[in-house]
């Protein structure tokens, strides 16, 4: 075994082009303890592929595919190896184009399919690229052989104990010798049936990689040189954070920085797997740990931006010392697979937020038919285009006089449910959509 493993994960953006092929794969050779480099398919390329299960006529989603051809024969035209790349990527696209043409109906099974290809793609060819620089110790690895998932086509949820078993067998005996490059995002059932584990997943999948080979460290190569305080579109002098803990980061990606998926966390927090994000444009830049312990522990360390909130709010006199009221209120929501993000409560009404985001594959996130058997108990009011803004540090729950200062520099600004105390590593409140970038400016001058 070799004293360090670490897994590598490069995003879309890192699998561009030639030139930021070359780069990511620089940056493999210039560590030999990365054994295992899971990539994202080439940018834009899954945006591509759901384009073409979405569409209905055959010689649109021909166009497509063609597209996607020649995207990926451009970058095999600068390899050292290209003949081979050209033939497994014809080999790949002919595949993709098959199934397409065979005109099955759009389930979500035929959508995973389809959508396997960007990141079967993208891998075929870095590995030709590794290749250059450190030879046949590059070795390409089905990621379906490891990835072991239920059926939940879409978001497909790791099955850990299989996935483990299968790098024991597939991967470890081999490290010493091999580094593998594999795809993130996608995966198999126990049947053999592709799945992906939703968008922005490779992230997620290089956990599972990194957590199912005992892994030291994960690296997260992207687009960004760090994690940020806040999103720095929004605030210019926002500044990287050198080092942030496991449950802040996890705060961080569920509230809405973009920077990882937010399942990544998991996997690293069961394993206590050091993760580092950096860039793969910029490596030689300081990047972002994430730790378990870090050595400061600021009460606010980021502040982060979540727009699309919609604010349920149901009223009932029936609450009163009674009982019943929020399981009957939550059975509802769950029976229509409403995902509730925040909750507060009065003595008579309770106040839920909810995620238009999260209804991304098309589902109303919040059905007429919902409200309408909420209304039979309660009375509901919804209210939408609210952002929610979350302050991300330490010991928020116990730093006194902290929530003073914060609000009072909102004067003259609508805040709307407040969250504070449920988490020690978050105080979290709505605004209007509108304001909310200049609340985030106000609060990062004040705080950071
Ligand atoms: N290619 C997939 C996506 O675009 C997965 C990923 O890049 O993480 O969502
Ligand atoms: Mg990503």
């Amino acid at each position: 075994m070799p004293d360090l493993i670490k897994v590598a994960k490069f995003g879309g953006t890192s699998m561009a082009d030639y030139e930021a092929m070359k780069r990511c794969a620089n940056i493999v050779k210039s560590d030999s303890d990365k054994k295992v480099i899971v990539v994202s398919a080439t940018s834009g390329t899954t945006n591509l592929l759901i384009t073409i299960v979405s569409l209905t006529e055959l010689p649109e989603k021909e166009k497509i595919v063609e597209r996607i051809r020649e995207k990926h024969l451009e970058i095999c035209s600068h390899l050292v190896y290209g003949d081979q790349a050209r033939q497994k990527i014809e080999h790949l696209v002919n595949e993709l184009e098959e199934k397409v043409l065979s005109s099955k109906p759009a389930t979500p099974q035929y959508s995973d399919e389809v959508l396997s290809f960007g990141e079967l793609l993208s891998s075929s060819i870095f590995t030709y690229v590794l290749r250059e620089l450190i030879g046949d110790r590059a070795e390409w690895l089905d990621a379906r052989d490891i990835i072991q998932t239920d059926h939940n086509h879409g978001s497909a949820e790791p099955d850990v104990d299989q996935i483990e078993k299968n790098a024991e067998n597939r991967i470890l005996p081999h490290l010493q010798e091999t580094c593998f490059v594999t795809q993130g995002f996608i995966g198999r059932t126990r049947s053999g049936v592709t799945t992906t584990l939703g968008r922005g997943g490779s992230d997620y999948s290089a956990a599972l990689f990194a957590e199912a080979v005992n892994a030291d460290v994960l690296e997260i190569w992207t687009d960004v040189t760090a994690v940020y305080t806040t999103d720095p579109r929004i605030v210019k002098n926002a500044k990287p954070i050198t080092e942030i803990s496991f449950d802040e980061a996890a705060e961080l990606s569920v509230f809405g920085a973009k920077v990882l998926h937010p399942a990544t966390m998991v996997p690293a927090i069961r394993k206590n797997i050091r993760v580092y994000v950096g860039s793969s444009i910029e490596p030689h830049l300081p990047g972002t740990w994430i730790m378990k312990n870090t050595k400061e522990k600021p009460p606010i360390r980021a502040i982060s931006l979540r727009r699309n909130q919609t604010l349920l709010t149901v009223h009932s006199l029936d609450m009163l010392h009674r009982h019943g009221f929020l399981a009957q209120l939550f059975q509802v929501l769950s029976n229509h697979k409403i995902s509730v993000d925040l909750v507060t409560t009065s003595e008579v009404s309770v106040s839920l937020t909810l995620d238009t985001n999260a209804g991304t594959s098309g589902i109303d996130f919040l059905p007429k038919k919902a409200i309408n058997e909420l209304k039979t108990f309660c009375e509901v009011e919804v209210e939408q285009n609210l952002s929610l803004i979350a302050l991300i540090g330490n010991n928020l729950h116990t730093t006194s006089g902290l929530s003073g200062p914060v609000f009072s520099s909102l004067d003259g600004i609508n805040v709307r449910l407040i969250c504070h105390g449920a988490s020690s590593h978050n105080l979290c409140f709505l605004v209007d959509q509108d304001r909310a970038e200049v609340v985030v400016q106000k609060l990062h001058e004040r705080f950071i």
